[in-house]
């Protein structure tokens, strides 16, 4: 048998549930284990094996000038790198400081600003260096996690569909929340991968995986307004885990300025 590959999981601005994505795959991971060597991933064990890595996997968005020197330097020492998650693919929740001024909120929150070094915008790491694969999510499912870190590891471009989350939907027999009730859902416009969880609780899904590839997003919004939805809700449908994703990040502008 040959050296098992190097995997590290890496964390930058985030909640760490990626990372938990990733011991919740459990049974998987002792199989996985045989065929990678974790030479760093801190969410499991403070032992850290250095450099360089067959594959790393990153969690979190950059927001401090700290983050951008560690990504290049973590990306020097990788082959691959992978980003998981809406915080590593879109900038994650902590992007909603893309809209407004950050030192507002810093001189609002802290007792000392004159402390807190951050950047004006939180950004995914694709912004500052090159990225193998995305893998959108918040948290990314674990089959999905897995499909990506075997794909790597045998060298084979990772299965991942790029479809809507109303075609889940459509395969489990679920009714539809937005024509059956009214209730307004991003569906239509959201990336595949949670297998529908909120429609199939009769709640209308917002979002929580980022876009779907070429989302209409002009044609689901006018669909909303019809049903109610004021400019104000539009914004604020597109403003939440996935706000800095270029498609809801234009769709939500453009419903600001009304
Ligand atoms: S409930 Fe939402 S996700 Fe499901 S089919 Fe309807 S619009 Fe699409
Ligand atoms: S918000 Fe949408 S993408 Fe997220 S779990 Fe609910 S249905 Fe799935």
């Amino acid at each position: 048998m040959g050296a098992r590959a190097k995997l590290a999981v890496w964390k930058f601005a985030s909640c760490d549930g990626c990372q938990l994505s990733i011991l919740d795959c459990e049974d998987e991971l002792l199989a996985l284990a045989g065929e990678v060597e974790f030479a760093s991933f801190l969410e499991a064990s403070s032992a850290v094996v250095a450099g360089p890595y067959d594959l790393s996997i990153v969690e979190g968005s950059i927001t401090t000038e700290h983050d951008v020197q560690r990504i290049r330097e973590i990306r020097a020492q990788s082959k691959r790198m992978v980003a998981i998650g809406a915080c590593a693919t879109a900038g994650g929740i902590q992007a909603l400081r893309n809209f407004a001024d950050v030192d507002e909120f810093i001189s609002a929150v802290y007792a000392s600003p004159e402390y807190i070094s951050t950047l004006a915008d939180s950004t995914p790491p694709r912004d500052h260096v090159p990225i193998d694969f995305e893998l959108q999510g918040c948290p990314p499912n674990k089959h999905q996690l897995l499909e990506v870190i075997g794909a790597f590891l045998h060298k084979r471009r990772p299965t991942i569909p790029s479809h809507s989350v109303c075609v889940e939907c459509k395969r489990r027999g679920t009714v539809c929340v937005m024509v059956a009730h009214g209730t307004p859902c991003l569906g239509p416009v959201t990336h595949a991968g949670c297998g529908a969880i909120c429609p199939s609780y009769d709640r209308g899904c917002y979002g929580c995986y980022g876009p779907m590839e070429a989302p209409n997003t002009d044609a689901l919004s006018a669909r909303m307004a019809q049903l109610g939805s004021e400019e104000i809700d539009l914004v604020r449908v597109y403003r939440t885990f996935n706000a800095g994703a270029e498609p809801f990040r234009e769709a939500s502008e453009a419903h600001e300025r009304g």
